[in-house]
């Protein structure tokens, strides 16, 4: 993973042409003065999640933006065969998959709700094609998942972990970035796309990555013949166009 990590602040350098250095002897004298690698994505640097942070304080800011859910399924059955312990560490082991996926391809993890994963593409850093970028990183988690649930049956032998898998939804388009929320403040994207991209995640099946048309059309997969079909989604009146990519 260290090998895919940036050397210098992808996001400083892509905005500003500066080089802040992130990682190694360069880097030191900027950890004097607080610039280190952000935790919501380890490529950008402390000032740029300033930065972000300070922009979603402005309200009413309105992003193009993939937003990316993902959700594992089927681990609670698995709390009756195997240890409450690796239960646990089979979560922590779904969050770290999904920062690694997600970073790889240049997004931010947000924030989780619940058990899923929420994921922005295009801010701050940006990505003229990010929902492809968000399709790539939906696949990437699902190759990384996929390859933990081997290993994890492997280790356990007799284990059923067939219901055990990810299930992702995407949706991408105008945003509303705010602090939200009375009790708790919460920096985030709120919108119609962020409501899609949730109910779309709940609809997909364990394995599967569920798209909208926008994301669909705007990645450049119309060409593909795949046909996708209408859903009913929650807290929709109408019915829903999905692609599983
Ligand atoms: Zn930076």
């Amino acid at each position: 993973m260290s090998q895919s990590r940036s050397m210098i602040c992808k996001g400083c350098w892509q905005q500003m042409r500066v080089p802040v250095p992130l990682r190694g002897p360069a880097s030191v004298p900027f950890r004097i003065f607080g610039i280190r690698p952000s935790r919501m994505n380890p490529n950008t640097c402390t000032v740029c999640e300033l930065m972000f942070t300070r922009v979603m304080k402005a309200r009413q800011i309105t992003v193009d933006v993939s937003v990316l859910f993902a959700d594992l399924r089927g681990y609670t059955t698995l709390t009756q065969s195997v240890a409450p312990q690796a239960v646990s560490s089979l979560l922590d082991a779904f969050y770290d998959e999904c920062a690694a996926a997600i970073w790889e391809y240049d997004g931010i993890l947000n924030k989780t709700v619940g058990d899923a994963v929420m994921a922005i593409f295009n801010f701050p850093m940006r990505h003229e094609n990010h929902p492809e970028q968000a399709i790539l990183a939906g696949r990437e988690i699902q190759r990384r998942c996929e390859a933990r649930r081997a290993s994890l049956l492997a280790e356990n032998v007799g284990l059923d972990g067939s219901e055990l898998g990810v299930g992702i939804g995407i949706d991408c388009g105008n945003a509303s970035f705010g602090e939200f929320g009375r009790s708790h403040r919460d920096l985030t994207a709120i919108g119609t796309v962020v409501n899609t991209a949730a109910r779309a995640q709940a609809a997909a099946d364990a394995g599967r990555i569920l798209v909208t048309q926008a994301v669909y059309d705007r990645a450049g997969l119309s060409g593909g013949g795949s046909q996708g079909r209408d859903y009913q989604l929650k807290g929709f009146e109408g019915p829903v166009h999905l692609y599983a990519v």
